[in-house]
């Protein structure tokens, strides 16, 4: 069968007036992104309050629906068939030949649902139905019809054109990427953190992120590694904007100066740190990192409090609740599993402590960051100065 639409169906819970042009704007936008690299022409665009996929001329049917499988905001896919408008008895005969093509077992029940968005069309919707049901069973008589639950729904639009469809392909739900701001993503090369960037994104928040590197603790290939991941999420997620920020001096400074059994807690509240600043410079409502209560000494319930007492932005933390199990999975079914397992060395890995604290204390944590303060602003200065900006 050759399709030469699809018509994208959307969850319409709360896209009301104004908000829903720009959900639509964005799923058009989003479609348009994800159809990019996919062989063929697309024209995607907003009609009768509906948005539509045109494929123009031959293209790849199994890539664009499994790009389409990415866009947040879909519910669902609806390949069509278009035809041109014909008076009824040849319209039939278009029905008969996609019932026939689409269900060669034919043993289901159905139920026509016609629609005459153009009114110039000489029969009403009631009509056009009964016609095109008799029509059906006529030519195949394992087919029934059932009003109420029937197996296929077949939908005959006539509009410019008749669209004909009945299958639904599942969409990945969510809301579309550019609905609900943005958010800076704390990105290492682990597996929760792209797991969190795309469930934030899932819900239409458009994602920046920031990456902390050591060289020559860190090699190239880990970062290499990073820009990867933010590459598979961006499949979901849309552009990201990737900084790299070289690390190594502030980490040296705090593993001179501060206690080492609170290392990993001093560092990442300068990572939160930095990662708000610049956050706060290109208007991101929020960070998101990829904790989750227990996972490690650093993510106990002291431990994320102590994090968190040096934001001023929400922090997001979307599988705060998850266990590892129930992230690998995600991880997996997003494909970013593989290249998150690819064992190059992290920069919390190589200034770890033995024994570091599970309970620290952020009075104690603050003075030992007194430690820092002759050289840190300037530190901090020149990582962000020196930050290195990728666009994905
Ligand atoms: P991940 O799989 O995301 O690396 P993890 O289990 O290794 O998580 P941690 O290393 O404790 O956990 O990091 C917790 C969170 O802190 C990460 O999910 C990430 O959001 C952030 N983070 C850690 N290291 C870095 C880094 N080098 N650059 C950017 N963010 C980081
Ligand atoms: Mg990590």
């Amino acid at each position: 069968m050759t399709f030469h639409s699809f018509l994208i169906k959307y969850g319409e819970i709360g896209i009301k007036g104004k908000n829903r042009y720009l959900f639509e704007d964005a799923l058009v936008r989003q479609i348009r992104y994800a159809l990019k690299n996919v062989e063929g022409e697309f024209l995607v665009h907003k009609c009768h309050g509906r948005v539509y996929v045109d494929c123009e001329g031959a293209y790849d049917y199994e890539e664009t629906v499994e790009s389409l499988k990415k866009v947040f905001g879909i519910v669902g896919i609806c390949p069509v068939v278009r035809k041109s408008v014909k008076e009824i008895g040849e319209l039939k005969k278009d029905v008969i030949s996609y019932m026939g093509e689409m269900y060669p077992e034919g043993n289901l029940t159905f139920k026509v649902e016609a629609r005459r968005a153009n009114k110039r069309y000489p029969m009403n919707s009631m009509e056009i139905n009964c016609e095109l049901g008799e029509a059906v069973l006529d030519a195949y008589p394992r087919m029934k019809v059932d009003v109420h639950l029937p197996d296929v729904r077949l939908n005959v639009e006539i509009r410019e054109e008749v669209y004909i469809y009945s299958e639904i392909i599942p969409g990945p739900g969510g809301m579309p990427v550019g609905t609900n701001g943005s958010a800076m993503l704390l990105l290492s090369g682990g597996i929760d953190s792209p797991v969190a960037g795309y469930m934030i994104a899932k819900r239409g928040v458009e994602l920046e992120a920031v990456y902390f590197h050591a060289p020559p603790y860190t090699s190239e290939r880990a970062k290499e590694k990073v820009v990867d991941l933010a590459r598979l999420v961006s499949v979901y997620a849309g552009p990201i904007k990737l900084h790299v920020v070289n690390f190594t001096d502030i980490q040296l400074a705090i593993y001179e100066k501060c206690p080492h059994d609170e290392l990993t807690i001093i560092m990442r509240r300068y990572m939160m740190r930095i990662a708000e600043y610049f956050a706060r410079k290109d208007g991101c409502l929020g960070l998101i990192t990829g904790e989750s209560i227990g996972q490690v000494a650093s993510q106990t319930m002291q431990s994320l409090a102590a994090t968190n007492a040096v934001c001023t932005l929400p922090v997001y933390r979307p599988l705060i609740g998850f266990d590892k199990r129930e992230i690998v999975e995600i991880s997996e079914k997003i494909d970013t599993y593989e290249t998150s397992i690819q064992p190059y060395e992290d920069c919390c890995t190589i200034f770890v402590a033995k024994h570091p604290v599970t309970k620290p204390n952020v009075e104690r944590i603050e003075k030992s960051e007194q430690n820092l303060t002759e050289v840190i602003d300037s530190l901090m200065k020149m990582a962000i100065e020196t930050a290195e900006i990728i666009r994905i």
